[in-house]
């Protein structure tokens, strides 16, 4: 591939600068295996984060060369994705505020990364077991720091936000504001009338996503396809305390997209169209915030969406967030696997500022029960 070559140099530089501007923001592609024996629209994967693609049906049009933190080829295991993303998933208990979504066409593996396949085999796993998983680990053997960890779930699906660990799936539309802060005080946003449930082992986590995921079933068979138009986010609240009384409150969102490809408007109509915009809504919504930050906008767009809404402390200037694109390899799938790659490169521009651990003194917390006190001592008065 001597295009290739060419192409990767000129990228190179551009990449280069890019690493330097680029804070806390990494994107990486994931490829998964070829189904049905098609041809792949994959010329060419680098072990340096590059890939080439190139049209099957113009193999003379120009081959297009993108450039990521990581490419995961078509062989690679669910272990190998996890021990990619593991140091970044472990920074939460350090304080830090990290979100982790998948994005791509549907069919392209963004719930085979994120959930696994149900057979509970250990290659299958996916990141949000492992993850999970890890943190207790880590809460096990940190012993200067006790750890609080509470996990919640939700759909948002045409732009309403549903609880995925509520016993009863049947009620459906649930009534749902932000806050920002919740009812136990941690940091990021979140959504109080959802439930948090509060975890002690992986086996607890395993059991709360099985309800998850039951719930987001009985969505999908009343509704055709549900799945693959909604987000699903999984968020773990971290809360931790030291000796002297330091804490630090942080959280994770695990993000399942939902697919990006464009529906024909066209063949859209009614309900179809609705969501087809909803959908659009939603991701648009979250390639604007992302611009934004890119562009240092003054304002930043959370509020156009719900799923913005909803991972604004993640996406902000103080957290870690990491994308991870999802392609699939057949040719038939050219044109969205370009769309997408596209999306992804354009996200690995954002320049992300410091990343800040939500971290509080013992004295500021004193200071603050005291105000709280104070507060509550002028109310009982007035
Ligand atoms: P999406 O959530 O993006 O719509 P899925 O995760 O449902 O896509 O994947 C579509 C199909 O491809 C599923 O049957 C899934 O098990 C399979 N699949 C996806 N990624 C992989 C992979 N890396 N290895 C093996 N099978 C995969
Ligand atoms: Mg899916």
């Amino acid at each position: 591939a001597s295009g290739y070559h060419q192409a990767i140099k000129e990228n190179r530089n551009l990449y280069n600068i890019l690493q330097e501007l680029k804070g806390n923001i990494r994107v990486f592609c994931r490829i998964r295996p070829i189904f049905n024996s098609q041809e792949s629209c994959i010329e060419y994967i680098g072990n340096d984060g590059s890939l080439m693609v190139f049209d099957p049906y113009r193999p003379h049009n120009t081959r297009k060369v993108f450039q990521f933190n990581k490419v995961f080829g078509p062989q690679t295991t669910q272990c190998e994705v996890y021990n990619e993303t593991q140091a970044l998933i472990r920074s939460v208990m350090d304080g830090y505020n990290v979100c982790i979504f998948a994005y791509g066409q549907t069919g392209a593996g963004k719930t085979y990364t994120m959930c696994g396949t149900s057979t509970g085999l250990c290659e299958e796993t996916g990141i949000n077991h492992m993850a999970l998983n890890d943190l207790f680990h880590i809460s096990s053997v940190r012993e200067d720091i006790t750890y609080e960890i509470y996990v919640q779930m939700v759909e948002i699906y045409n732009e309403i936000v549903r609880d995925l660990l509520c016993q009863d799936a049947t009620n459906s539309k649930y009534p749902f504001e932000f806050h920002p802060k919740n009812a136990l005080g941690f940091g990021g946003l979140s959504i109080p009338n959802a439930t948090m449930q509060s975890v002690q082992s992986s086996a607890d986590v395993l059991n709360l996503m099985r309800l998850g995921e039951k719930n987001r079933a009985f969505s999908s068979t009343a509704m055709n396809h549900r799945s693959s138009r909604s987000h699903s986010v999984l968020t773990v609240h971290v809360h931790g305390k030291d000796m002297s009384g330091n804490t630090t409150t942080s959280c994770l969102h695990l993000v399942d997209l939902a697919g990006s490809e464009r529906v024909d408007k066209s063949e859209a109509t009614g309900d179809t169209l609705k969501e087809a915009q909803f959908i659009n809504k939603s991701l648009s919504c979250l390639g604007d915030v992302i611009m934004a930050l890119a562009q240092k906008n003054s304002h930043i767009p959370y509020r156009n969406s719900k799923l913005t809404q909803l991972l604004q402390n993640s996406l902000g200037g103080n957290a870690k967030m990491l994308m991870l694109a999802h392609v699939s390899p057949e040719a038939d799938s050219y044109g969205e696997t370009i769309s997408t790659l596209k999306f992804a490169q354009r996200t690995s521009t954002v320049e992300l500022g410091t990343p800040r651990q939500n971290k509080e003194s013992s004295e500021i917390q004193e200071l603050k029960d005291q105000i709280d006190n104070l507060k509550k001592a002028l109310a009982t008065k007035e």
